[in-house]
């Protein structure tokens, strides 16, 4: 411990983050003692919170109030904490399937409850007054979809007003008149920092107040959050901080709520390799606020420079799930090299508590401006098209004994089967099944398709390519988490 805290004496070249750095790494490392285990996946919905709320409710640090309802009903709850004349205010999931900073804030919930780092909330709790309004859209988080139940985009009802969750959100500011407020939000996964292969796991924005894109006091002072905000993630996603176009949205909450005078941070969690689920992201989401409000409390971010703001790299859209580049491809008698944007699209089970794949050829050609969370340089293979296991199935058990890994060295994609059970959806094998009269396509590449193909080099199947998702034929490893049924 003494070490690392010498070397952060030495190496800081910033006297803000120097104060804040040893809080940050010390919330980042117990984090786990915080977590609200109770929801851990995307697809959370307002039943799930309720029993963390009676909890906080019947807990006295805390103070509850219900302070609106949304369409269908389910109630809006705001937790309050603190005593300071500073009013800071964060807000969640305004769009439904944007959960990961609800369960960031039950985290942060958490972590006030607790008895540890007394000094530091004895600090943030004296100077400031927290207001957490989690799952604004508990309407669309049922459904798992951006809209509420009015079909409208909540972020854009802030000047018409006509929705429930709208006006209880103008209403809260309003009657606290918060100082800082974070609206806090997930973007695609597809977001990287611009030229770079790296995601934007996290972006800002200080929402601009008006067209000029002037910068007042108030907006200043959330440029200098998010200043400190990155400082604090680049040290634990280093280059995957992105900044948002700040142009004007007079309908948006976040620009309105800028100009009605709280310093407006936007968060946006974006993808991170291999974390599907986004908890490394709510991590990062419970270090940095955390951080933010102990910075604000101490008042240690006034002293930052506004113009670093503008150093973060710019939000770009050019990931996909998977990047194959180069590869040949046979069309009419001509070989053509072709690069391949693949995305695993996720669909809902109907009762939107879970997901499977229906992943899709993206974009095709030449995409050496664009990246890929994994990507296979594939110069010299050839595609070929996924064959149709010659013998036909009857039953799931019969599939399931199959030797997937020696079917797909074969080259077979699809395998046939008399029957389905009725209300399956789709393939839990690493192939699709069709069914007795179906006649797969002749491949096609083109965006909108369905991929599912091999790359063959001097004779020998080295890839399959099985709903978007690469296996790679010489190791034992098959992650294909389902495949398709076209009956
Ligand atoms: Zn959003």
């Amino acid at each position: 411990m003494k070490h690392l805290l010498l070397a952060a004496l030495f190496l800081c070249s910033c006297s803000v983050i120097c104060q804040t750095d040893n809080i940050t790494s010390q919330l980042y490392d117990t984090y786990e003692n915080y977590k609200e285990g109770s929801i851990g996946k995307r697809r959370i919905k307002r039943a799930d919170i309720q029993p963390l709320i009676d909890n906080i409710t019947a807990n006295d640090k805390f103070k509850v109030q219900t302070v609106g309802k949304s369409i269908g009903g389910k109630k809006l709850s705001l937790i309050s904490i603190g005593s300071g004349e500073t009013n800071v205010f964060l807000w969640s999931q305004m769009h439904g399937d944007e959960p990961t900073a609800t369960q960031a804030i039950f985290d942060i919930l958490n972590f006030f409850d607790s008895a540890d780092f007394k000094k530091e909330k004895e600090a943030i709790l004296a100077n400031l007054t927290i207001h957490f309004l989690p799952m604004l859209n508990p309407d669309g988080a049922e459904l798992f979809q951006r809209r509420n139940l009015l079909g409208i985009d909540i972020n854009r009802d802030a000047l018409r007003l006509q929705s429930p969750e709208s006006k209880t959100l103008k209403r809260v500011r309003d009657s606290l008149n918060a100082d800082f407020g974070f609206n806090l939000h997930d973007q695609s996964t597809y977001y990287n920092a611009e030229r770079t292969e790296k995601p934007a796991t996290i972006s800002y924005l200080a929402p601009a107040y008006n067209y000029e894109k002037d910068i007042n006091e108030t907006r200043g002072n959330a440029m200098k959050i998010i200043v400190f905000m990155n400082d604090i993630l680049q040290k634990y996603a280093p280059g995957q901080v992105g900044r948002y176009n700040d142009d004007f949205e007079p309908r948006a909450f976040g620009d309105n709520i800028q100009k009605w005078g709280t310093s407006t941070i936007l968060i946006e969690s974006g993808g991170y390799p291999n974390d599907i689920e986004k908890q490394e992201i709510r991590k990062l989401n419970y270090t940095s606020i955390l951080s933010a409000i102990y910075t604000i409390a101490k008042k240690s971010y006034e002293t930052i420079a506004i113009e670093k703001y503008e150093e973060i790299p710019e939000n770009d859209r050019k990931l996909f799930d998977l990047k194959i580049t180069g590869a040949s491809y046979n069309l009419m008698g001509n070989t053509y090299v072709l690069d391949l944007g693949i995305n695993q699209i996720e669909v809902d089970y109907p009762d939107h508590n879970s997901f499977w794949y229906s992943s899709r050829i993206l974009d095709q050609g030449d995409l050496s401006t664009y990246y890929g969370y994994e990507t296979l340089d594939a110069t010299g293979y050839t595609i070929k098209q996924a064959k149709v296991y010659p013998r036909t199935l009857n039953s799931f058990e019969e599939v399931k004994a199959l030797n997937f890994n020696d079917i797909l060295k074969q080259g077979f994609g699809y395998v046939r089967l008399s029957t389905f059970p009725a209300k399956r959806i789709n393939s839990p094998f690493p192939v699709h099944l069709i069914g007795a009269k179906y006649n797969v396509p002749e491949l096609n590449l083109s965006p909108g398709i369905n991929p599912t193909f091999f790359l063959e080099k001097n004779g020998v199947t080295e890839y399959a390519v099985i709903n978007g998702f690469l296996v790679n034929l010489k190791k034992t490893d098959i992650n294909v988490p389902n495949s398709m049924i076209f009956r």
